[in-house]
């Protein structure tokens, strides 16, 4: 069962609800985002029938909800979600430009990856200081010094900064620099790392595991916002097949499938999908013209120095391109997106 609070709803009318729940031997598990709340209610749905919970101060509507992942659901939400990040915002009606460099290697190259990232019209800045590498000898990301090239370049540009968590003891600290923790493919169904992204309450990017059903990704989901963070992005980045010709297949139909399943906001990373230049833009393509809510890309001022995924990021002479499907093909798409989510109800 999930409570949906209304946007009116005091802190204290929430703070009531859980009380009632708990007294009479529930759970109840509150998640915040922009302008939403819900309560997420555990246990025998016939002992709440007494509390008349929908009667309740500041309640708008008490869903009983079959989805195994209940505060991410769209059962809960027939509207999609918009996500705020500093001055940015993901969601349905426009496409979001995330762009900048895989990882951060030096305010220089970082700052130029920004600039590159604002001709091509990002709203966010992405950037890795902490590198999950498949191989313990390849450059493991600057850490901390990272992160404070990251909030340099965001004071030098306005750009808010994405970045990646790897480790459940470090989400304090990223959080303090970043406006949007990113859990990567490879932490996924971290769930010590879930749960403390949850906790800290900054926005998160929430990458599909390479290997994980939808079914999966949305209950990684379902563990942040049950530790209170509703404010999560679902980014598709390519699952592992068979076929070698690219570095993951993009599961494009997944965009469509999880905006249906999911009030979330979902993006689509068409980098580290194909892992190739001359697939970035026809997949970016893709991923406008099905509807997706943004797109995150590498970019490099000189890729074949990248100390990261080089042979993935665009380059100067991409970035025009870049804009023009953006603005063009965005245009045209946005204002069908959130049909397109709506039309399983
Ligand atoms: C990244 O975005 O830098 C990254 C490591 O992505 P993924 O987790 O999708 O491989
Ligand atoms: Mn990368």
């Amino acid at each position: 069962m999930v409570i949906v609070m209304s946007a009116a709803a005091a802190g204290s009318d929430v703070g009531t609800a859980v009380a009632l729940i708990e007294k009479a031997g529930g759970q109840a598990f509150v998640s915040r985002g922009a302008g939403r709340t819900l309560v997420c209610v555990v246990g025998d749905p016939d002992g709440f029938s007494a509390l008349n919970l929908s009667a309740l101060p500041g309640v708008d509507t008490v869903i009983r909800t079959s989805a195994a992942y209940k505060l991410v659901s769209r059962e809960n939400c027939l509207a999609r979600s918009t996500v705020q990040v500093a001055g940015a915002s993901i969601g349905p009606g426009h496409v979001t430009l995330v762009a900048g460099p895989c990882a951060v290697e030096s305010y220089d190259q970082t700052l130029r990856a920004a600039e590159m990232a604002a001709v091509a019209g990002a709203t966010m800045l992405r950037g890795g200081a902490y590198k999950p590498r498949t191989s313990p000898y390849a450059f493991q990301g600057l850490g901390e010094a990272g992160l404070r090239i990251l909030a340099d370049v965001r004071e030098a540009t306005g750009l808010p900064i994405v970045t990646e968590v790897v480790d459940a003891a470090d989400v304090g600290l990223v959080s303090s620099y970043a406006d949007m923790l990113q859990v990567g493919t490879r932490n996924a169904q971290n769930f010590a790392l879930l749960r403390a992204v949850g906790e800290a309450g900054t926005p998160v990017m929430l990458k599909r595991g390479m290997s994980a059903t939808i079914d999966e990704w949305l209950m990684a989901a379902e563990y942040i916002a049950q530790h209170g963070n509703l404010d999560i992005v679902l980014c598709e980045r390519g699952i592992r097949t068979f076929e070698t010709a690219t570095r993951n297949t993009l599961d494009i139909s997944a965009v469509t499938i999880v905006q249906q399943l999911s009030h979330l906001p979902v993006i689509v990373d068409p980098s580290h999908s194909g892992g190739r230049r001359d697939l970035v833009l026809p997949l970016t393509r893709a991923a406008v013209a099905i509807g997706a809510d943004g797109v995150i890309i590498d970019v490099h001022p000189d890729p074949a120095t990248a100390l990261c995924d080089g042979p993935q990021a665009l380059i100067e002479g991409d970035l025009l391109e870049l804009a023009d499907i953006l603005t063009r093909w965005g245009r045209i798409t946005a204002r069908h997106a959130d049909y397109a989510g709506a039309s399983a109800y």
